[in-house]
């Protein structure tokens, strides 16, 4: 009953997102970044409403509004309902409730996820891509780790929160709420940086989230930080890309070979 009700909702959030992306063209569809993109978003506030709204004939079926659903995009799968950075939310953080097992063999670690109370984040659909970052056979799975997810003791926390309360969580280290970090088991996301990327990712902000997560995880994994190797390369994902990416090119994954996940 609760999951037909949050795929009614799922879907209703998504048709209006169809609304919107349709009433920008067909420029917009399929180019996930764009909607992440604040002009982007500015540029779709306004659209006018469908002048064809299908017959009631048609919506009782049900079916055909299924197949009209779009992708998700890159803001909402990263669990963004907006692109507004505040400087700091509640200062505390709440653990997103959920559980799954690890779904591959491998050396397991039980992550935990958490978001700083007001923030405008949907905590699951963070999560979820979290735990599919992580689980992706490009990344540390390909070194023989292997991640569930708890809402209990865990060996990793992942954290997002605003600049102030995330520069605060990193002390010592200085992050001016702009860089990231590891504290002990904790992988701490800046939203400032979940939300804008850089501009050296500014063409795939899932790209840079993706780096984000598995290169702060890499710490809590016990690995420091590589260089580029060369010009021209992909960058190694422990290389410190937030601040600086070449000579080497963007690369989210530890093993960007590997099979993707489907
Ligand atoms: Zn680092």
């Amino acid at each position: 009953m609760g999951l037909t009700g949050q795929v009614r909702r799922l879907r209703r959030r998504r048709l209006r997102h169809a609304v919107a992306t349709l009433a920008a063209g067909v420029l917009v569809t399929g180019c996930a970044q764009v909607s992440a993109d604040p002009a982007a978003r500015t540029g779709t506030s306004s659209p006018p409403p469908p002048v064809s709204a299908p017959p009631t004939a048609a919506v009782a079926q049900d079916a055909p509004v299924v197949t009209a659903v779009p992708p998700p995009s890159a803001a909402e799968r990263a669990g963004l309902r907006s692109d507004e950075v505040v400087d700091r939310g509640t200062g505390g953080t709440v653990v997103v409730p959920g559980s799954a097992p690890a779904p591959t063999a491998g050396r397991e670690r039980r992550v935990r996820v958490e978001v700083e109370g007001g923030l405008d984040v949907d905590g699951q659909a963070f999560a979820d891509f979290v735990l599919e970052t992580l689980n992706d056979p490009r990344g540390w799975p390909s070194d023989g780790w292997t991640f569930s997810r708890t809402d209990g003791q865990a060996d990793v926390v992942v954290v997002l929160a605003s600049p102030q309360t995330s520069a605060a969580m990193c002390r010592p280290l200085q992050t001016f709420g702009k860089l990231s970090c590891r504290q002990g088991p904790r992988a701490i996301l800046t939203m400032y940086r979940w939300v804008h990327g850089t501009d050296e990712y500014a063409h795939d902000l899932t790209a840079y989230r993706q780096y984000l997560v598995n290169h702060e995880v890499g710490h809590v994994l016990g690995h420091g930080h590589v260089t580029c190797p060369a010009p021209g390369e992909l960058a190694p994902v422990m290389q410190q890309q937030s601040k600086q990416v070449a000579p080497c090119v963007p690369n989210a994954w530890v093993e960007p070979d590997a099979e993707a996940a489907p």
